[in-house]
């Protein structure tokens, strides 16, 4: 059997990261974990191929060479999803489709011959025999939640490393708490289920052996979801890393209870943790008490925000606006916000209501739904009726965007931010990092509109933390992506669909 894998494209985004990536010559983020798990589980006899559509084009010979296309999509990939559906079809190629969509959007999945919902480990032996004696079902589903034992290492023979700007690395899947809108809880559940370490180092290893260096992306959406688990990962972590000449620079998605936890802070820094992403969602409590995230609830979101920093590790900070308890002067509060905890990176978007979350249900309840979600909350349209007046609402976010966007709050923010950073090891540069300063010299330094912000944003760090000079220029890239996004979005350029 040949099977070809295949990636829809994702469209242009704030974590596309579309427009940052040409500097590090780079045409994607990271390669698709899903269908690379799903490939080391396919019969070893098998031939396999990944066509990702974010980093080459399909070709008219890849559909002719495969006898099934195996597709995964998240929900913000459905427009591309629905296309390369369609042309397989027109090739005459039969498809299988999975990924987080299938839970969420079955429409999109129509044209599919079969799809399968819920985790590939527990289905995918039935599908393997099943398309091998021609007689695969429609449906598959899975029953339960597979143990991470079972995971295999991605297939990353299969992926062009040297596209993306980080690989993948799942430790876990699942989180403990029951935010309203999130729809992790419903799709892995409540217990989060945790790799073993030697699971997690034979991955690492892969990625040592194949030659990769630079920033390896823990995509688990709560990384300390289980700290008893990860305090005993972290020690064996670290220890490879040293051996290793710390050949990766680590980054995750968090919690805001993390900053409750010294230890935990500590050892995720000397393990090489640089950044983590923190859903933060809003400075009103009474938002987070509604949404039922307690965790920030109860905790001062300035200090804590702080005390990652003070550790020497970058927050990025997700926001939504729209919650049902925003008061009128929600805008002016988030700004403020943003700017005292000095996050650079903060993606802001609309309040979402995603298939299957508690929100969905409680909004269908009162006859509030509009539309099916577009899965980007940056997409500027309301997928429900909000309290607030929806023109305000939308106007209050490009209010946001403009303001946190603009060049000037952007590199105070990220000024702001190195100041407080505490300690952080030596980066080890590779020849991609070079070439992404000489870029960023010229077209930031010399071409851009905000070159004046620009050069006095690094002429600050160099001459108050001339050890922080890399992820200076780090940040300054990260800002001509957003900045690129906002303009876009003030003008009305559409940016959901670009595949
Ligand atoms: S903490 Fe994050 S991952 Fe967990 S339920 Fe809340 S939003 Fe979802």
């Amino acid at each position: 059997m040949k099977v070809l894998l295949l990636y829809p494209e994702f469209p242009d985004t704030f974590w596309s990261f579309r427009h940052a990536l040409p500097f590090l010559g780079r045409r994607s983020a990271y390669p698709p974990l899903g269908l690379l798990t799903v490939s080391a589980m396919l019969p070893t006899q098998w031939q396999r191929k990944l066509v990702d559509l974010n980093v080459e084009k399909l070709r008219d010979r890849d559909l002719a060479w495969a006898d099934v296309a195996f597709l995964s999509a998240m929900l913000v990939q459905g427009p591309s999803l629905s296309r390369l559906i369609a042309r397989c079809r027109e090739a005459g190629l039969r498809t299988v489709v999975g990924g987080p969509i299938t839970s969420a959007d079955l429409h999109v999945c129509e044209g599919a011959d079969h799809v399968v919902r819920g985790e590939a480990e527990g289905i995918i032996g039935d599908l393997v025999s099943d398309l091998e004696a021609g007689k695969a079902r429609r449906r598959y589903e899975a029953a339960g939640r597979p143990d991470m034992a079972t995971v295999p290492p991605p297939d990353l023979r299969l992926a062009r490393l040297r596209r993306y700007s980080a690989m993948p690395l799942q430790y876990s899947r699942g989180c403990p708490f029951s935010c309203e809108f999130c729809d992790i809880v419903e799709l892995f559940g409540r217990t989060p289920r945790v790799k073993t370490a030697e699971q997690v180092l034979a991955e690492l290893e892969q990625l040592y052996r194949m030659g990769w260096r630079g920033s390896v992306f823990v995509v688990d959406d709560n990384f300390v979801g289980n700290k008893a688990a990860i305090k005993l990962l972290l020690p064996r972590l670290e220890e490879w890393m040293r051996v290793h000449g710390n050949p990766f620079c680590l980054y995750t998605q968090a919690s805001i209870n993390l900053a409750e936890d010294d230890e935990l802070l500590s050892l995720m820094r000397a393990a090489r943790f640089s950044k983590v992403f923190v859903g933060i969602e809003t400075p009103v409590k009474e938002s987070h008490r509604a949404a039922g995230k307690l965790q920030n609830v109860k905790a001062d979101l300035l200090e804590c925000v702080r005390r990652i920093q003070e550790h020497g590790m970058e927050v990025m900070g997700g926001f939504i606006l729209g919650f049902d308890q925003d008061p009128p002067e929600i805008f002016e509060k988030q700004i403020a916000f943003i700017k005292e905890a000095a996050i650079p990176v903060s993606m802001v978007g609309i309040l979402t209501a995603l298939p299957n979350t508690r929100l969905w249900r409680r909004l269908s309840g009162e006859g509030r739904i509009l539309r099916q979600s577009v899965g980007d909350n940056t997409a500027a349209l309301l997928n429900f009726i909000p309290r607030m007046d929806p023109d305000a609402l939308l106007a209050g976010y490009r209010k946001v965007l403009a303001s946190i966007y603009s060049p000037t709050e952007y590199f105070e923010r990220a000024q702001a931010m190195l100041g407080r950073l505490g300690a952080v090891p030596k980066p080890r540069l590779v020849f991609s990092d070079y070439l992404a300063l000489c870029r960023s010299f010229i077209r930031q330094g010399i071409f851009a509109r905000y070159r004046v912000a620009y050069w006095h944003f690094l002429g600050k760090t160099f001459l108050r933390k001339p050890g922080h000079m890399g992820l200076a220029v780090t940040l300054a890239i990260m800002g001509h992506h957003f900045f690129t996004l906002t303009r876009r979005l003030k003008s009305g350029v559409p940016h959901r669909d670009v595949a």
